[in-house]
């Protein structure tokens, strides 16, 4: 997710960050069984360790609450993992970039953290054709013409009906695709597939009236050189976290909740719930009590996108400095390698990062690592031929078939609202409580959503 075309205008409070540091040890002291009972401040379970639970937990920890954070996998962080893997080379498996540091929590906690960024400038790119010859400037402005036509499409069609179609459809019929030239078909694909990247949904799925419904963010777009799990690491330090937890039903009544696990069951006064869209949508995670139908409804129609990474390492940098390369594919190979960013000014390693979003996104989780590879080679050879070298490591991700993620994160579908993502918000008989990326009106898709949606839902019970 990169080159966001909304920016968000946050304006925001920093809350937790002034006494970050000085949480030493966290109060609760969790039984197999139980959250101890012997704390004056409310018990509180928060289900899953990425940023929203650790947020949540946090904030109420420095508020005197007794908190325990349950967590499936081996580690911390979720949808933010940095991988450790190529020694010296921390990279990001999933999250990258700070979007929009200006008034963003996450650059401040990055600062607070000491954590060095770097901005990636979305104008510095480079551009191929399907044949590999760079795009030349009447080329560009033909991108461009056709852009500007699928936004204004895209544009007026919300400001003329409430009634909801795709974005690829929206843009077909306005662009009357089926007149179009091979030739411009190329370049409308290309500039669909953008939107992919962009929000991760299908645009065959996309919701033309709602695609776009997230807040705008100022500044520029950093990553970190250390990886992402710096503001994880920052966040969980001192808290009580339990790993290797999966959480299997969660029930509540009018005394408290219950949370059931694969080792154990804990109680509490709330729950926390920052489980992914898409592992709600599973069904994985039981709920006791039937949730209102207006989250039923919520969990159904918003969508889960995907948005899988590729890192190639190179014994030497054969590809251009500037920090974005992007591919126009013939039409028949539609959103096939077209994002490509160059993370050897990051890194100071020749490692070359590969993008691929949504349908295609999802159909090579399917693909062995070599097929990946090979796949990704292909389009390397096609721009900088045949003889460049063989790439020395890779590293794949596969978010869709991640259990504890299944999806890269929300988008709206088609016939979705925004106003479902508060509906997914709302705590229910002020006992179980919901955060997480999905959940934040403005800005769902993002590590500062995600954080913000905690504190907010940490404040729910605090407060
Ligand atoms: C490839 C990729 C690139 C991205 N790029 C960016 C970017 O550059 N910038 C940006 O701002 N955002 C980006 N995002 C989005 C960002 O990572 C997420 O919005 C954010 O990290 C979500 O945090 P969260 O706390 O809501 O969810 P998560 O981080 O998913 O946390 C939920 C936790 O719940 C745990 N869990 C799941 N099931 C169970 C269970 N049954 N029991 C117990 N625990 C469970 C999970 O393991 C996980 O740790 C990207 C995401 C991906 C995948």
């Amino acid at each position: 997710m990169h080159r966001r075309r909304f920016l968000q205008n946050m304006g925001l409070s920093l809350p937790g960050l002034a006494a970050l540091t000085s949480l030493s040890a966290c109060k609760v002291s969790a039984t197999d069984a139980n959250t101890s009972a012997s704390s004056e401040g409310e018990r509180v379970i928060v289900v899953g360790a990425g940023i929203s639970g650790l947020a949540a937990a946090r904030h109420l920890a420095e508020q005197g609450e007794d908190v325990v954070v349950l967590e499936a996998r081996n580690r911390i962080g979720g949808r933010i993992w940095t991988s450790e893997k190529w020694a010296g080379v921390p990279l990001d498996l999933g999250a990258s970039w700070i979007h929009g540091i200006d008034g963003n929590p996450i650059a401040a906690l990055a600062a607070k953290a000491k954590a060095r960024t770097v901005v990636t400038n979305p104008d510095s790119s480079t551009e191929y054709l399907a044949d590999g010859s760079e795009v030349d400037d009447a080329r560009a402005k033909a991108i461009e013409r056709w852009q500007s036509k699928m936004e204004d499409a895209l544009a007026s069609y919300q400001e003329g009906t409430d009634k909801d179609a795709s974005v690829r459809s929206v843009v077909e019929r306005a662009l009357d695709w089926s007149s179009l030239s091979d030739d411009d078909k190329t370049l409308v694909s290309f500039g669909l597939n953008d939107y992919e990247h962009e929000y991760a949904g299908s645009v065959g799925q996309m919701s033309a009236l709602h695609f776009d419904s997230g807040a705008d963010i100022k500044g520029k777009d950093v990553l970190f050189t250390g990886g992402y799990r710096q503001i994880t690491d920052l966040l969980a330090r001192g808290l009580s976290i339990r790993t290797g937890h999966v959480v299997e039903h969660i029930d509540w009544d009018s005394s408290g909740v219950t949370v059931g696990t694969n080792k154990g069951t804990f109680h509490a006064d709330h729950v926390v719930v920052t489980l992914p869209l898409g592992v709600l949508q599973s069904g994985a995670v039981k709920f006791g009590s039937s949730l209102p139908a207006s989250k039923r409804t919520a969990i159904d129609k918003l969508g889960m996108g995907v948005l899988n990474k590729c890192y190639l390492r190179f014994p030497k940098v054969f590809w251009p400095g500037t920090d974005w390369m992007t591919y126009v594919p013939d039409v028949d190979k539609y959103g096939q390698w077209e994002q490509w960013i160059n993370i050897s000014r990051p890194t100071r390693q020749p490692v070359l990062l590969g993008f691929n979003a949504a349908d295609f996104g999802r159909t090579i989780e399917g693909w062995s690592d070599t097929q990946i590879v090979n796949s990704a080679m292909g389009t390397l050879k096609t721009i900088f031929g045949s003889d460049i070298p063989a790439p020395v490591g890779y590293q794949i991700t596969r978010w869709a078939s991640d259990p504890y993620a299944q999806g890269s994160y929300s988008f709206n579908k088609i016939n979705s609202t925004p106003a479902m993502r508060d509906h997914l918000a709302a705590s229910v008989d002020d006992r179980v409580h919901f955060a997480g990326e999905a959940t934040h009106r403005d800005s769902y898709q993002t590590v500062h959503g995600a954080y913000l949606s905690g504190i907010r839902a940490a404040k729910e019970i605090a407060d």
